[in-house]
């Protein structure tokens, strides 16, 4: 029996719960993934005893040499990985990273220009519900009607109006490449700094598979958590002349000890990010993505934007008379796991949504690949086209548990009841 089981099986039995949901499910949440085995040894190791205030070589306390090697690792994979002139690891979240940008170079009341939520932006670009709103003042620029891309005249126009201290450039959904050296373009006709978000986006990036925002953008934030599939995290790259300002705002700014058992995992899967074997999984998710787009397009779905190039997709269901809500419910009771997500221009809100959003990495790490990914677009074909068919949804999960049981997941942790 498992420590924890002797210890506390109520928090025992939930992580063994939760271990076989995963693995008997389909996860196409788009911002989740799967760690290795690697990634979790370190990451429940004795590292999270050590307190660790400051940075390498300067701590606050002692008996720091071995965190010290650790971070040292991490900073030092980023740099090689993707070519970052600085890079500060310790931020807990993405979230973190961002609000350490903000206090680094705004003033309250300075302006953010940062993408509309609802066309696929994230809270922390200055949407007033979250801290970025509050402490900022948040201006924010859309995707085109027709096109469903980046409205780069838009955010022309708006920079010129608003004159943002900083623009953010990244997002939470959407499905195209990201034109950082438009934005670059934009931000320096007036004096803004640009912050590449690239939560969602960072694996495929580290594989060379997506431009990189790091030689154009003073800022670069990060989940590591996501397609980077390293630890739930975040991380700050950033050109050298803010290093210093930018540390001291993680730490004493707005954090206290560092996660040191977290940042010796985000070492871990930055090492593993380093290797061909990441790039060729990287290139699968792509492929992965763009398969599924096809077949829900030959379907006849309309995609938001009318495909992907990245790791995922977003469906329009305003034709199908349901809604996001809806579609989200009933593919989890056949074990397909998406998120309800609003689409441009919703007219629904964020509660019910006209659309939903399907991603690839994790249902990749598992080692599906084109003919299963076909599988799975028929799946979610029938469900959405026979919402209230409960017997043709029972069918579809059996045949969802039964592909996930050729891909297994953890199967040492399932065989050992842990
Ligand atoms: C996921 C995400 C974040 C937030 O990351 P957390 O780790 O949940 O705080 C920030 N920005 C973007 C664009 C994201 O997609």
């Amino acid at each position: 029996m498992s420590y924890l089981m002797q210890a506390d099986p109520e928090v025992a039995e939930a992580i063994l719960m939760e271990t076989r949901r995963q693995a008997g499910k389909l996860e196409m949440i788009a911002s989740e993934n799967f760690v290795s085995e690697a990634v979790l040894e370190a990451q429940g190791s004795v590292m999270t005893n050590k307190y660790a205030e400051g940075y390498p070589s300067s701590r606050y306390y002692g008996g720091c040499e071995y965190v010290d090697v650790v971070e040292r690792l991490a900073i030092e994979r980023s740099k090689i990985l993707f070519g970052a002139e600085h890079v500060n690891v310790q931020p807990h979240a993405g979230v973190q990273a961002n609000m350490a940008v903000y206090f680094t170079v705004l003033e309250p009341g300075d302006t953010i220009l940062g993408m509309n939520l609802s066309h696929g932006g994230h809270l922390s670009h200055g949407s007033p519900a979250s801290f970025s709103g509050r402490f900022y003042r948040g201006v924010f620029y859309g995707v085109d009607r027709k096109t469903e891309t980046i409205d780069f005249d838009e955010v022309e126009s708006l920079a010129k109006r608003h004159r943002p201290k900083i623009i953010v450039a990244g997002a939470s959904s959407y499905p195209r490449r990201i034109d950082y050296e438009k934005f670059r373009t934009i931000a320096d006709q007036v004096g803004a700094l640009v912050l590449a978000d690239i939560a969602h986006i960072g694996g495929l990036i580290a594989a060379g598979l997506h431009p990189s925002p790091v030689p154009n953008c003073e800022f670069v934030t990060m989940t590591t958590h996501k397609t980077l599939r390293g630890p739930r995290g975040g991380l700050i790259m950033c050109k050298q002349e803010f290093g210093p300002a930018l540390d001291a705002k993680i730490f004493p700014g707005m954090q206290g000890g560092p996660l040191m058992h977290i940042i010796a995992a985000k070492a871990v899967a930055l090492k593993e990010a380093l290797t061909d074997d990441f790039r060729s999984y990287q290139a699968q998710i792509v492929k992965n993505a763009k398969t599924l787009a096809d077949e829900l397009l030959k379907a006849g779905f309309r995609l938001v934007s009318g495909g992907t190039d990245n790791h995922m997709l977003l469906i329009d269901l305003t034709a199908l008379g349901i809604t996001g809500k809806e579609a989200q419910e009933t593919l989890d009771r056949t074990g397909i796991t998406i998120n309800k997500n609003q689409i441009p221009f919703d007219t629904k809100g964020s509660q019910v949504t006209s659309g939903i959003r399907i991603g690839t990495p994790a249902v990749t790490t598992r080692g599906m690949k084109e003919a299963e990914i076909k599988l799975i677009a028929g799946f979610i074909t029938d469900v959405l086209m026979h919402i209230h068919d409960e017997h043709r949804l029972a069918g579809i999960r059996e045949e969802v548990k039964s592909l996930c049981d050729r891909f297994p997941l953890y199967p040492e942790r399932i065989r050992e009841n842990r």
